[in-house]
């Protein structure tokens, strides 16, 4: 596909970034590109219209900034998954572990019925930690997850046999 190769070069690296010898993959350059960026959401809108979801859930913070457009496309609802204490009302929370440390993401309780169908959307998996606290969050309260959506995938981390036999679909890998 011609589009992905754009989407592809509108991504900035910077070095360094948080910290020293991380290559970090800015998206911010992508949504100044606005055919790259509206070519992100209808590949993803392509793929996942028709297909029954009802849920997009996006996890902070760029998965707030390509979620709302798709959700709007295939009429799903947006639910956001949230660093801690971010989300005013009440919370079920899921933790997760880090290079250093852990890490905890949460949702409305309430956002999201048993039985629904979600797609879970982020920019990028590195390690796959995060997506997997998704994905346990969401059938904790007996949804089911149909897919994972990344813009970047950094295949050497090997996320993509954390999630195991969850479908993940990428635009870019590596
Ligand atoms: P993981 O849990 O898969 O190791 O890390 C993925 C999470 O870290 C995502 O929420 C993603 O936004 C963030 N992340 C890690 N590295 C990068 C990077 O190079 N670029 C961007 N944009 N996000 C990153």
């Amino acid at each position: 596909d011609p589009r992905i190769a754009r989407i592809s070069s509108s991504i900035r690296i910077i070095p360094d970034f948080p910290k020293k010898g991380i290559l970090f993959q800015d998206i911010t350059t992508l949504l100044l590109d606005t055919k790259a960026f509206k070519d992100t959401i209808d590949l993803f809108v392509d793929r996942y219209k028709g297909k029954n979801i009802s849920v997009v859930a996006g996890i902070e913070a760029r998965g707030f900034i390509f979620g709302p457009p798709i959700a709007l496309a295939i009429g799903a609802k947006f639910v956001p998954l949230r660093k801690p204490k971010k989300l005013p009302g009440e919370v079920i929370s899921e933790e997760y572990s880090l290079e250093y440390g852990k890490d905890v993401i949460e949702m409305h309780v309430g956002a999201v019925q048993a039985g629904e169908r979600a797609l879970v959307i982020d920019d990028l998996i590195a390690t796959g930690g995060t997506l997997c606290a998704a994905i346990r969050l969401l059938e904790r309260v007996g949804v089911h997850v149909v897919e994972c959506a990344c813009v970047i995938e950094l295949p050497e981390l090997k996320g993509r046999e954390r999630l195991e036999d969850k479908p993940l679909f990428v635009l870019i890998s590596g």
